[in-house]
């Protein structure tokens, strides 16, 4: 094996959740599938590589992420295949692909994993990250979209997340888009030197694109652009009303942003961001500030690294045309994607306060080599009761296993010593006290539980 000169390190924008912060996962994760079940989603997993054309006909080749996030690989058979970016293109895949099309509608589906993009890392953008999805196919009610954006509400609220605000908007149907396509290109072509090098080519390209763009010089002329939702059809705007209803009666916070759009070509009709709307921006000087959201710094990232763009803990919208582009049957969808680096980013700030993953009530504490021997087994005995045990089976002194008891914070200590273990009997010391008993070895677990209730 060759020596490595220099350490190996992580992938640039990709890190190790460590043990520590496990707790925030666990809990987000049973939150997620907590309240997606609670609304009716079943779980889905789809393989974290696709075919590339799967990407390329959804999200569409003249996204950002397509054109140049995507990490694509040609596969030893000659297959080009992608690292998934996103989510909702393989859920809408795979409804198609296993007949989903034949249960009653709308199919309700949720997920959650590592996506991935090619991305220039900062605070709270990675280029593995951890997205969880709900999307209902197969039915236009907006009474859907209202529950898309609700069960995102829900999740955060149970995770202990305040201040939320969702940020809507429309951008219509093929019928409505066309017309406004034409109004964009009235607006911007006179004004084409003033934008950046990517809106250039998005004007010819895809001119809706240009709205999405965070770039300070474009966000000034996108200011004066048209809006869409003056240029809507019947439907759409009716769609739209009523979605904005539904939340006026869930009170879920959310406010109107005509120059919403979304970095997917899917996306029909409704579409929404999820803000934090005071966040603590950590300034120059390393202290926290409190202000409107203008630009995030999940994860202690640097103000200067920054453009004035916020980023948001999620998003999503409706796609009705997707299933049907992807070789489906028509079945107008919607669902959102919630990036869970950024929530759990916003509850480390918020201070959210997270139970342990395991708390342990009892330590085992072995003195001498036969009890050594014996501890293994007792250990998995106690387990299988339900009882939740430490160790720390490699130190051998009494002082040094008792401090790590202390440590683990637990109400009982149970020594085992030479002597304990050949006269079958256990030694059981109350922490608080320090009050020691000896019991019998084979009446441990019963012993224990009444200790334990009290
Ligand atoms: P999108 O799929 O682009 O609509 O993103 C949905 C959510 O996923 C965003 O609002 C973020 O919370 C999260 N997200 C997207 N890209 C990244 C990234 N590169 N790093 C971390 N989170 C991300």
């Amino acid at each position: 094996m060759a020596k490595i000169k220099k350490p190996i390190q992580v992938p640039k924008g990709t890190f190790d959740i460590l043990p520590d912060d496990q707790k925030y996962w666990k809990k987000v994760r049973s939150a997620v599938s907590d309240v997606a079940q609670s609304y009716g989603f079943g779980r889905i997993d789809t393989p974290m590589f696709e075919y590339s054309d799967l990407y390329m006909a959804s999200v569409g080749e003249a996204t950002d992420v397509v054109e140049k996030q995507m990490y694509s690989f040609k596969s030893k058979g000659g297959d080009m295949l992608s690292l998934r970016p996103e989510g909702t293109a393989g859920v809408a895949r795979a409804y198609i692909e296993n007949g989903m099309t034949n249960l009653p509608q709308p199919v309700k589906l949720y997920y959650t994993g590592p996506m991935f993009r090619y991305e220039q890392p900062q605070a709270g953008r990675f280029r593995q990250f951890h997205q969880v999805g709900l999307e209902i196919i197969g039915d236009m009610d907006p009474i859907y979209d209202a529950e898309v954006i609700n069960a995102f509400v829900v999740i955060c609220r149970e995770l202990g997340l305040q201040n939320l605000n969702v940020e809507m908007n429309t951008i219509g149907c093929n019928k409505c888009r066309s017309d406004f396509r034409s109004q964009l290109l009235r607006y911007y072509k006179p004004r084409a030197a003033k934008l950046c090098r990517d809106c250039k080519r998005r004007l010819k390209e895809n001119p809706l694109r240009l709205l999405d763009c965070k770039e300070e010089k474009c966000e000034q002329l996108k200011a004066h652009a048209p809006n869409l939702i003056d240029h809507l059809c019947e439907e759409c705007h009716s769609h739209f009303k009523a979605v904005l209803e539904y939340l006026d009666e869930t009170e879920i916070p959310y406010s109107l942003n005509p120059h919403l759009v979304r970095g997917f070509d899917y996306y029909t009709k409704t579409v929404f961001e999820v803000f934090l709307e005071d966040e603590h921006i950590v300034g120059d000087d390393g202290h926290p500030r409190t202000e409107k959201a203008e630009q995030s710094s999940y994860d202690g990232g640097n103000e200067k690294t920054h453009r004035r763009s916020k980023l948001a803990l999620g998003g999503g919208g409706r796609y009705d045309n997707l299933v049907k582009l992807l070789g489906g049957k028509d079945a107008p969808a919607v669902g959102t994607g919630l990036g869970l680096d950024r929530v759990i980013g916003a509850m480390k700030q918020q201070g959210v306060k997270v139970p342990p993953i395991y708390k342990p009530d009892v330590f085992l504490v072995q003195l001498g080599a036969l009890s050594k021997k014996k501890c293994l087994k007792l250990y998995e005995e106690l387990r299988q009761a339900g009882i939740a045990v430490a160790e720390s089976f490699g130190k051998d002194s009494i002082k040094t296993q008792l401090r790590a008891a202390d440590r683990d914070g637990v109400i009982l200590s149970l020594i085992l010593g030479q002597k304990e273990a050949i006269d079958g009997v256990i030694i059981v010391r109350d922490m608080a006290s320090g009050a020691q008993e000896t019991v019998p070895l084979e009446k441990i677990v019963k012993i224990l539980k009444e200790k334990l209730k009290k």
